[in-house]
């Protein structure tokens, strides 16, 4: 059975520099063979797989790339009214009355704003094109249209930020009342151009920047009645993402559209990366062309521990059987601290979460 399903929609009305996603612009004869192919697809994960779904998350790209008309094309026959939780990632660019009434129609109940800053200067360095008016404009909207849970994403330790400048973005965050904030470390993936202009030498990392940052986001954030849940992410109690925690705790997921992913038991696997061959395939067999990979028992247990360590939930230790030494060790450093059946991290064990779940794997 599965309940939990991600889409992807490999979008964008412009391409970010830091972004290392399988995306493309959005010109009309690629959202024209993508859209009857995502049909194929779900008709045939409908025939294929036994979905209860609790939550359905909309990635990408920009899914609200997507216009009215094109959403109504692809809800067309699909009802999404009955799922607990179905999340739509969108560009402030492209919320308009329109399309925010419409995605309530559809049963969307939670959108994630891709903000990322509320600056000029960070705006402009990370190649977004909206403006702080703009982020306030979509939300107004959102909320007319009668949307009570949204997410606002914002990324810190960007090249040349000042903490005055991240100070500033957390403050007009929470000025907006949202329910949900993800504060994410910029990362530096291969094959971006901040990645190229890294590696030649014209960006650095300033991993005190990172750490000074990281702590102003979590006193900020929890001083303003936010829970700390994730290390990216900050909910006001009770707005928690049901689908990422899912996925935290080692749920099964299934995903629809080119690059998407899938976890199945001992199955994992990924659509082809290319739209045209995604397009072509669903056509030629009604299937999407898949890269499969096993996964042992071992893997997903490793993964399990090393998302779910990233949690305020923390870890289960069971899971860690014959860890006992390296736990209390952690424990020593104030890494890490016990709950019955359960280690989590400390503040500091945060600041180097990848350290210790290596140490601990
Ligand atoms: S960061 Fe988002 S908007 Fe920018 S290119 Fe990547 S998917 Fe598109």
């Amino acid at each position: 059975m599965i309940r939990h399903l991600y889409v992807h929609v490999p979008f964008c009305t412009h391409i970010c520099p830091y972004c290392a996603f399988y995306k493309m612009r959005n010109t009309l004869p690629e959202m024209k063979s993508f859209l009857p192919a995502l049909k194929q697809e779900l008709a045939w994960a409908q025939k294929q797989f036994d979905l209860q779904l609790e939550t359905v998350f909309f990635g990408g790209g920009t899914p609200s790339a997507l216009s009215v008309s094109q959403l109504e094309f692809l809800f067309e026959g699909w009802s999404l009214q009955e799922v607990a939780e179905v999340t739509m990632e969108a560009n402030p660019m492209t919320i308009s009355t329109d399309k925010a009434k419409l995605l309530k129609d559809l049963g969307f109940n939670r959108v994630s704003l891709g903000v990322q800053a509320f600056d000029e200067a960070s705006l402009r360095l990370l190649g977004r094109t909206h403006d702080a008016a703009q982020v306030e404009k979509s939300m107004g909207l959102l909320r007319e249209a009668g949307f009570e849970n949204i997410n606002v994403d914002l990324m810190f330790a960007l090249p040349g930020q000042s903490l005055e400048q991240w100070q500033g973005s957390l403050r007009a965050a929470l000025a907006l009342s949202p329910e949900h904030i993800s504060a994410y470390n910029l990362n530096y993936e291969e094959d971006t151009a901040f990645f190229e202009r890294l590696e030649s030498g014209l960006l650095r990392i300033d991993p005190e920047q990172e750490r000074t940052f990281y702590l102003w986001a979590d006193e900020c954030l929890t001083e303003a009645g936010f829970e700390h849940y994730e290390i990216s992410n900050y909910a006001r109690p009770g707005w928690a993402a049901r689908h990422n925690q899912a996925i935290w705790d080692g749920a099964d997921y299934l995903g629809l559209g080119p690059s998407a992913c899938s976890t199945l038991g001992s199955l994992r696997w990924k659509n082809t990366p290319d739209l045209g061959r995604y397009a072509e395939v669903l056509e030629e067999t009604g299937e999407p062309p898949r890269e499969l990979e096993p996964l042992s028992a071992e893997m997903r247990q490793r993964e399990r521990i090393l998302l779910s360590l990233r949690t305020q939930r923390g870890c289960d230790v069971a899971g860690l059987g014959g860890r006992e030494a390296q736990i209390e060790q952690l424990v020593m450093e104030g890494l890490v601290e016990r709950e019955p059946g359960r280690i989590r991290l400390t503040r500091q064990g945060q600041l180097v979460a990848d350290t210790v779940t290596e140490y601990l794997l």
